[in-house]
């Protein structure tokens, strides 16, 4: 277990200072910065954990890294722990993820007794949590409930879509789920049947402020990313397809590759000479990264307008500055929890094709901030494609509404807002009446 004392932490988040929320208001105005304030007044000194697998990687961290700061700046006591495993847990985790999410996958007795529970029980031999309210995200570390080491009101927050979870898994998860004061789902449609405590829905964030997300300029996203043209060799004056994520299968990035090579086929758009951008990373909870990673790349083989990037440097600032630049954003995983990457692209004013599962369907409206399909078909994939390259007025009206869609539903400050409702809702403080 690594708390935020460790060096690991430190390692990542030696900047991580308490962050004043009226750093928001020219973002959210001063209603909402005053309502936010409000709700922690009665908050004053409480303590709030958060336990999850890793520090760095994936949606989970890249939101704590920004709630923890914030709730300190509000003058609760904000903490983050990440548990520890070895290549073999993460393995196994990865394989619930993957069965949660509909895969067929297998795994065994000993997987779950001497894996999966023994590193949940081992992350606690020498630690106790006393808080009060703790908030344990995701499946990795949920069985540690069982453990007597928590001391208040506890919360299990899943960030993946459950809704068709194998059974086996799932009657599984439930006496541990059962364990805990109630959970948090990011949409309503993932619950599956058996959770006798409270449910809560909270969609999950991007951090206008941070480094990835700031607001930048046309020029200035070109200008940031002028190491990145020359280090990759790309012509940044060609028309950008862009898509970001971790490398997994879940993420499609085959058909993304497919599509493309079928839009490069249309008389239209060979003029326009597009090239294709696909950047991921790896997480340390995620095993099948690398491999993934070696397979589509493969798949690319050695067509010269696609680049398929791992761990770039500069990665949220790069990042930021190429869902700028792009003129679309491509994400068409066939299951998504949320996907934050849709988030952090409509706020960079660049419209979606977004499949039409989970999450994504919350943020990307159909022909108002970019457009839905089936993950698996190419050829609609093929004509929004076509359509957003030639249609600068189009790409304008989505980009905008996109921005706006982003602002009034998934800033970083209406997640706080949401689980400070929460907080004082489940500690019996004063429970303003508002529905979460
Ligand atoms: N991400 C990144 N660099 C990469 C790929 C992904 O910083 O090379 C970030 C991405 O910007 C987003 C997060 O990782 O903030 C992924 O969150 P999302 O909810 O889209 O997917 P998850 O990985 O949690 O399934």
């Amino acid at each position: 277990m690594y708390d935020d004392q460790s060096e690991k932490y430190k390692k990542h988040y030696s900047e991580l200072k308490p962050v004043d929320i009226d750093k928001y208001m020219l973002i959210i105005g001063a209603k909402e910065v005053e309502e936010i304030k409000w709700l922690a007044s009665l908050l004053q000194g409480k303590t709030w954990c958060h336990v999850n697998s890793t520090f760095e990687g994936g949606g989970v961290a890249e939101m704590l890294k920004s709630v923890v700061p914030i709730a300190n700046g509000l003058g609760i006591n904000c903490r983050w722990y990440s548990i520890e495993g070895n290549e073999n847990f993460y393995s196994i985790t990865k394989r619930f993820h993957n069965i949660i999410q509909g895969l067929d996958q297998h795994f065994t007795i000993e997987d779950l007794l001497d894996t999966y529970l023994e590193t949940n029980k081992k992350n606690f031999l020498n630690k106790r949590i006393v808080a009060d309210m703790t908030i344990v995200h995701d499946p990795q570390p949920c069985a540690s409930i069982v453990h007597g080491n928590y001391e208040g009101k506890m919360i299990w927050r899943c960030h993946i879509d459950t809704s068709e979870a194998n059974e086996m898994i799932w009657n599984f998860l439930l006496p541990y789920i059962n364990n805990y004061d109630g959970s948090i789902f990011s949409q309503r449609s993932f619950v599956k049947p058996g959770i006798k405590k409270p449910v809560y829905q909270i969609a999950p964030a991007i951090d206008p402020l941070s480094i990835k997300n700031k607001q930048r300029s046309e020029k200035e996203g070109y200008d940031t990313l002028a190491p990145f043209w020359s280090k990759y060799h790309i012509d940044p004056d060609r028309p950008i397809v862009l898509a970001v994520s971790r490398y997994d299968v879940h993420k499609n990035q085959e058909t993304i590759i497919k599509s493309f090579l079928k839009l490069k086929k249309d008389k239209t758009i060979r003029k326009l000479k597009p090239i294709l951008i696909i950047v991921g990373n790896s997480a340390t909870d995620d095993p099948e990264g690398m491999e993934m990673y070696r397979k589509i790349k493969e798949i690319a083989g050695n067509d010269k307008d696609i680049y398929t990037l791992l761990n770039i440097e500069n990665n949220d600032e790069y990042i930021g500055a190429l869902m700028k630049v792009a003129k679309i954003f491509v994400h068409i995983s066939t299951k998504e929890g949320f996907g934050l990457v849709v988030t952090e692209a409509l706020w960079q004013g660049t419209p979606v094709i977004g499949s039409s599962v989970g999450g994504i369907r919350l943020q990307v409206i159909n022909g108002k901030t970019g457009y839905l399909v089936n993950p698996n078909n190419i050829n609609s994939i093929v004509t929004f494609m076509k359509h957003l390259l030639t249609n600068h007025d189009e790409r304008e009206k989505l980009g905008y509404n996109a921005v706006e869609h982003v602002r009034d539903n998934f800033l970083i400050t209406t997640l706080v807002k949401k689980y400070l409702i929460l907080m004082r809702f489940i500690l019996g403080i004063d429970f303003p009446y508002f529905t979460i």
